[in-house]
């Protein structure tokens, strides 16, 4: 059977129903976070990527929307472990905790409400396709300001802006979409931070450029500058940079390292995964799976030994 956090309770995931009336499902004031767990076959052991760090974007996110969340993080991660164990989870699997006012009341505010916070478990296999890379667009619609819906923060509300992108290049025949930000400049992909490759060197967008702080993001310039001795540089991206990289690819917990092989028709290495996405993605799938040990301190093990 499987479980789910809900209403301060541990209960099979049937049970975790919300009301119809519930203030977050009207005005996307819920705060979200996406988790993967790996499955280390060898050792028998289930792995938590980034617990620490997802939890504290989220509670840092939550006080920002006024909701003091009754978890610290290691409650918030000692709870997780408990639904994996009790749902004995012994593959890959993506843990989907999201916080929202769960008054019954019609007006859109933050305050004078009842946060809770509710985590449950969702079988994702691939998000993107991180083997063949993908064909992105550059979206029309912009990405939403900070000034209007922050991106920083992982809202719901600002996921509008990301299903609108995405849908539109799903519908013109493309895998994802890339988001300019009100100043014209490249900020990220629709669940994705963004990274280029020019002559060996990284260039991402920097957090001014109205994107999420991405824990994979943060991961990637790790292992390109301690493992690959890469200089990057995180800076505003033009458009026309895109075009011009020698590799482009999307960082995210869900679309992991995705290699992207064109942007707006205009193919990128060739039409090939390029050798430094190649090395990063390698490490990468190595370091969540618990096989580099210096970076085991990016996981929580999930049964005690
Ligand atoms: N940007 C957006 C808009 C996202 O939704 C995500 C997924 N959380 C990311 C970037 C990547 O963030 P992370 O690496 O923390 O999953």
């Amino acid at each position: 059977m499987e479980y789910a956090f809900f209403e301060d309770q541990i209960v099979p995931v049937e049970e975790a129903k919300i009301s119809i009336k519930t203030n977050s499902f009207h005005y996307g004031t819920c705060v979200f976070e996406g988790i993967r767990a790996y499955w280390n076959e060898e050792e028998g052991q289930l792995y938590i990527l980034f617990a620490r760090e997802h939890y504290q974007r989220m509670i840092d996110n939550c006080r920002a929307m006024f909701m003091e969340l009754r978890y610290t993080v290691d409650d918030l991660i000692n709870i997780t472990k408990e639904i994996l164990v009790k749902s004995q989870i012994r593959e890959d699997v993506y843990i989907r905790p999201i916080a929202y006012f769960k008054d019954l009341a019609l007006t859109p505010k933050l305050t004078g409400f009842t946060p809770t916070v509710a985590i449950y478990l969702y079988r994702f296999g691939r998000y993107l396709d991180t083997s063949k890379g993908a064909r992105v667009k550059v979206s029309s619609w912009r990405r939403n300001d900070d000034n209007s819906i922050p991106s920083r923060w992982k809202v719901s509300g600002a996921y509008v802006n990301s299903a609108l992108a995405k849908t539109e290049a799903l519908l013109s025949g493309y895998d994802e979409a890339i988001l300019l930000n009100q100043n014209g400049f490249v900020a990220e992909g629709s669940g994705e931070n963004i990274f280029l490759v020019r002559n060996k060197k990284l260039i991402t967008p920097s957090y001014s450029e109205h994107i999420l702080e991405g824990i994979t993001r943060a991961a990637v310039i790790k292992l390109a500058k301690n493992e690959l001795m890469l200089e990057v540089e995180e800076r505003p991206v033009a458009r026309s940079e895109l075009y011009v990289a020698d590799e482009i690819f999307l960082t995210g917990t869900a679309a992991e390292i995705t290699p992207v092989v064109e942007v707006d028709d205009r193919k990128i290495n060739g039409g090939e995964v390029g050798p430094i996405t190649r090395e990063l993605q390698e490490l990468y799938f190595n370091a969540v799976r618990g096989k580099i040990e210096r970076y085991k301190g990016w996981l929580t093990p999930v049964y005690e030994k």
